[in-house]
């Protein structure tokens, strides 16, 4: 492997069973979100069963890892040592289904930001976490 630019620094999540295909995904450079086979409604986070129709036979699928903007706020706050402030903190709806929310941060200059902009998701690395977070289309790195 070669060497990267050390990423800022994260507060990063537990590892739990059920919840860590999502922060591990990334390695593959997808997303995945649970999905219910038997009525094939996507939820997040996940749960033991789906919400809608209690079927247990929910498993994890990939998706396109687009979608938009539905809300944000503006963080000034510095959560963790070395955490570049002011960060967007975006509550994105996944293009797979309505009302379907990702909170993560929004990779893009704070005054660039606007509620409906389409973004992608892309993935920051951080030891065996891989932090998906979401980027304006035609913004890049
Ligand atoms: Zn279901």
């Amino acid at each position: 492997m070669s060497e990267a630019a050390s990423p800022p620094e994260r507060k990063l999540p537990r590892l739990e069973p059920d919840t860590a295909f999502f922060w591990t995904a990334g390695e593959q450079g997808r997303m995945l979100i649970q999905r219910c086979t038997h009525c094939e409604v996507w939820q997040h986070p996940p749960l033991p069963r789906c919400a809608k129709c209690g079927s247990e036979d929910v498993a994890p699928q990939p998706v396109s890892g687009k979608g938009r903007i539905a809300s944000y706020t503006i963080n000034h706050e510095r959560w963790v040592p070395g955490l570049e402030v002011p960060f967007v903190f975006g509550v994105i709806e996944l293009a797979e289904q309505p009302e379907l929310y990702v909170f993560t941060n929004v990779l893009a200059p704070i005054d660039s930001v606007r509620v409906g902009m389409a973004v992608h998701v892309e993935f920051e690395q951080h030891e065996d976490v891989w932090l998906p977070m979401f980027r304006p289309e035609g913004q890049s790195a």
